[in-house]
This record gives structure tokens, C-alpha cells and sequence, in this order.
């Protein structure tokens, strides 16, 4: 049996929802259905959970909430109407909307309950669709698939105990559309995981019944080598390992949730990115393990948004517990690192721009030369990191010669390398300017 995940752009609409259909009932294996909230019809268009997180803070605001609300029922209105359901599952919509908002409890939860109705809804849709098509299919909350979850609002964790529960799925007859990015706590509280955690949904009722294959349904035929905003018609990616896919998606490869891949990976269950458009397409599989033989590096990854901090001080290298000094000032202020390379009398962390507000940076920077008495200790922004990725990369000689020509070749500075401990890639910094150029050449290099 396979789960099948269909993500916001599959379920946005009623023309999308009839290719789910089609692709369902193209394959009798395709048994446990998870759905995200109808995502972008176009570009420019609204996501229907952050709609929804709208309409919840304006209600919490005391703001005119009618004017958010409006459009929501307006959205899932048409999708019912076009599909030509039962006007009771828009009854049913409605009434949900309305026990959210009236919920009482504490803000952060009351959105989460909000929020989950994009999910809930869709399931419902394609549930009462697909029985249309004479296709015997049934919604199943999350409760009821036994997805229990941590009480941490916006950002659950899936406990142990679920997945034998979830594995007695099995004995339910037909069809089984599950509502992704939400589970509730032992205390019967509806609970999201963090934004896109439909696909950890998929991913936990994927090893909960010991799935043959997660199908993960998106619009791309695959996962691309690089970002194709930045190089035309990158090369596909076929199969690639969990490490690797973690590797990239970590740096800017977005097509799934990288929290996601934890419970497929603990049952080794594969995964396949396919395209709700072309469904014919064979996607980008996703194994514990490949052949050897096969290319060393399978993509590269590259985002922005990153910040430097570098410290040096004269025999920092004698100083027993420099380091953790150092880092746990970052800890104190809750800035989580990305990378700490060193050297003998300096070390720089490397962490996410956007939690790094001025005020940060001068209570950061201040602690450091108080307590660590530094000799200097120097702020970097708009730094870019490139990661090379590949799990040959180890055994394989010359690709850091091969990269480090292609940043030559396209006239950028290196900040920064580091071939991290995990040997599956080798980071670059660069200044966030250069990144163009750099993945062109790196593409160039490595692909064609
Ligand atoms: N609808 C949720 C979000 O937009 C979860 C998901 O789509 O996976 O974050």
C-alpha cells in the first residue's frame, strides 16, 4: 500500500481536485490520501492557511472579521460547487469556522484550531468527491488515524505511541482521506506542526502503516540539481538519498518539508516527489541507500539570509571552553547556529539573518567582548551559503578543485569552506551578490 500526500497547489481548486481524483483511482495501492489547505491558484494568490490566520487575528483583534471570512467561504464555496457535492460538507465548513473562532482557550492554540481548517476542509472535499466517482472513501481526522501529538502550538512533535495506532488503519475499508499538518495532543487538543507540516503528516501515517512508498504530490516533475529561478532547465534529480535530500533542502531546496523525512526515514520507507500535472513523470525518488557508481554530487543547494559572526583571540585555542562560552551566549538569546568553523585563534558561527534583530546584535556583541575578552569580534550580513551536495563526495578526488575553478571562473570570493562533518557536503560562504554567478558556474561545472 502507498500514501499518497497531495500539497496546496493539488487541492487548489476544483480542476486540480479532479486530477487527485484520477491520479487515486490510476493505482488500487493508493490507499491513505493525506491533503494540505488549497494552496496558490496563480501566482500572487493567497494560500488558504494563511487566509485563515487572517481572519483569526483580525477576530482576535476586535477587527471587522467578516471581511476575511467572506473570502474563505467564497473559496470553498466554488471548489463544492464545482466539483458538485453535497451542499452539507459546506454546512459542515462553515460550522468548523465558527467553533474555531468561538474557541476558548489560549491565543496561540485557538489559532492552531484555526488554522487547521484549510486541511480539515480539503479532506472532507476530496472524501465526498471521490465518493462521487464511485469511489468508496471516508475522512478520518487526525484523532481517530492516532496522530497524538507534543502541546507545542505551531510546532508539534508526533509521539511514540502513534504509529501502532495509526498502523490498525489497516483494517478500515476503502479509501482513507487524512487531513495533513495537524494531530491532536493526549488531552484531546487539536495541535499544528510548523507551516508545510502536511508533508510530516504524510511522512508519519507513511511509517505508521509501513507503507511500501510516501508519494509526495506537488507541481514539479522532480527535484532539480539547482534552483531553477537561478539556472534555466537545471538538470532532474532521479534518486537521491535521505541525507542528501536533507543536505539540500536544508539550503534552499523547497519542495519538501525537511522535518518530514524523519519518520519515512526510521521505517526506510521511500519516497517519490511526482507532479499532480504530470503524473506520468517518474518523479525524484528518495532511498535510504543507492549505488555507488552513480554521479557524486547530486545537486546544489543555495540560499541567502544568512549572517556571520566572527570573534579572534590571541592562543584561543588553549582556552578550555571558549567554544561553549561563545555558544551559549547564542543559546541565552535564543539564536539557533548553522555552522562554527575554527581555527586556532578564531572561530565564526554562522546562523540565520532574520533571528538577528540590531538589538540582538548589540547585546550578542557586547556579552562577547565583556565576557570572552576578545580581540575582535566582527559582524558579516548578507551572506549566501552554497552547499555542494553528494554522499560520494567522500571518496571522490578534486571536487573541491572542481568547485572552487567554477567560483574562480565566475570572478567570486570565497568567505568561507567547510566540508562539514556529516561528509556529504562541502559549504561555501559567499557574499548574497555573488549568487548568481557562483550557481551558474557551479551548474556549469558540476552538470554539463
Ligand atoms: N497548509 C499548511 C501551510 O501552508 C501546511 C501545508 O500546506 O503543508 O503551511
Amino acid at each position: 500500500m502507498k500514501v499518497a500526500k497531495f500539497g496546496g497547489s493539488s487541492v487548489a481548486n476544483a480542476t486540480q481536485l479532479i486530477k487527485v481524483g484520477n491520479i487515486i483511482k490510476g493505482d488500487p495501492k493508493r490507499k491513505f490520501i493525506v491533503v494540505s489547505a488549497p494552496g496558490k491558484r496563480f501566482s500572487g494568490d493567497v494560500k488558504m492557511t494563511d487566509m485563515l490566520i487572517d481572519l483569526g487575528t483580525a477576530y482576535h483583534n476586535g477587527d471587522a472579521y467578516e471581511a476575511y471570512l467572506a473570502p474563505i467561504l467564497e473559496r470553498f464555496t466554488e471548489i463544492i460547487e464545482e466539483l458538485g457535492i453535497t451542499d452539507s460538507v459546506y454546512a459542515e465548513i462553515e460550522h468548523n469556522i465558527k467553533s474555531a473562532l468561538a474557541y476558548e482557550g489560549s491565543l496561540e492554540s485557538k489559532m492552531d484550531a484555526i488554522k487547521a481548517i484549510g486541511e480539515d476542509s480539503s479532506a472532507k472535499i476530496l472524501s465526498a468527491y471521490l465518493n462521487t466517482q464511485d469511489v468508496s472513501a471516508s475522512y478520518i481526522n487526525p484523532k481517530d488515524a492516532g496522530i497524538i501529538v507534543s502541546d507545542e502550538p505551531g510546532n508539534a512533535q508526533i509521539l511514540k505511541e502513534s504509529f501502532d495506532k495509526i498502523y490498525s488503519l489497516h483494517e478500515k475499508d476503502g479509501i482513507l482521506v487524512i487531513p495533513g499538518f495537524f494531530g491532536y495532543t493526549k488531552e484531546d487538543k487539536l495541535v499544528t506542526f510548523s507551516r508545510g507540516g502536511s508533508d510530516i503528516t504524510g511522512s508519519i501515517i507513511a511509517a505508521g502503516v509501513k507503507a511500501e512508498m510516501y508519494e509526495n504530490f506537488t507541481d514539479v516533475d522532480s527535484v532539480y540539481t539547482v534552483n531553477p529561478t537561478i539556472v534555466k532547465n537545471p538538470k532532474e534529480i532521479t534518486t537521491l538519498t535521505y541525507k542528501e535530500m536533507r543536505e539540500l533542502s536544508y539550503a534552499g531546496f523547497s519542495v519538501f518539508h525537511d522535518e518530514a523525512l524523519i519518520p519515512a526515514f526510521r521505517e526506510r520507507i521511500p519516497v517519490c516527489i511526482k507532479n499532480t500535472n504530470n503524473p506520468e513523470a517518474p518523479g525524484t525518488l528518495i532511498v535510504a541507500e543507492k549505488e555507488a557508481n552513480e554521479k557524486c554530487v547530486v545537486g546544489i543547494a543555495s540560499d541567502t539570509g544568512f549572517c556571520s559572526l566572527y570573534v579572534s583571540k590571541f592562543l584561543m585555542n588553549r582556552e578550555i571552553g571558549f567554544g561553549r562560552k561563545l555558544l551559549s551566549i547564542f543559546e541565552d538569546e535564543g539564536i539557533s547556529f548553522e555552522h562554527a568553523p575554527s581555527g586556532i585563534d578564531d572561530m565564526s558561527v554562522i546562523f540565520r539573518d532574520r533571528q538577528f534583530t540590531a538589538e540582538k546584535e548589540n547585546t550578542v556583541v557586547n556579552r562577547i567582548k565583556e565576557e570572552l575578552h576578545v580581540d575582535t569580534v566582527s559582524i558579516h550580513r548578507d551572506l549566501a551559503v552554497i552547499m555542494v551536495v553528494g554522499e560520494g563526495l567522500v571518496n571522490t578526488i578534486g571536487v573541491a578543485e572542481k568547485a572552487t575553478s567554477a567560483f574562480v571562473k565566475a570572478n567570486v570570493n570565497i568567505e568561507m569552506i567547510n566540508q562539514g562533518s556529516s561528509e556529504v557536503s562541502m559549504m561555501f560562504g559567499i557574499d548574497a551578490s555573488d549568487i548568481n554567478d557562483a550557481i551558474q558556474a557551479l551548474y556549469e561545472s558540476f552538470f554539463e
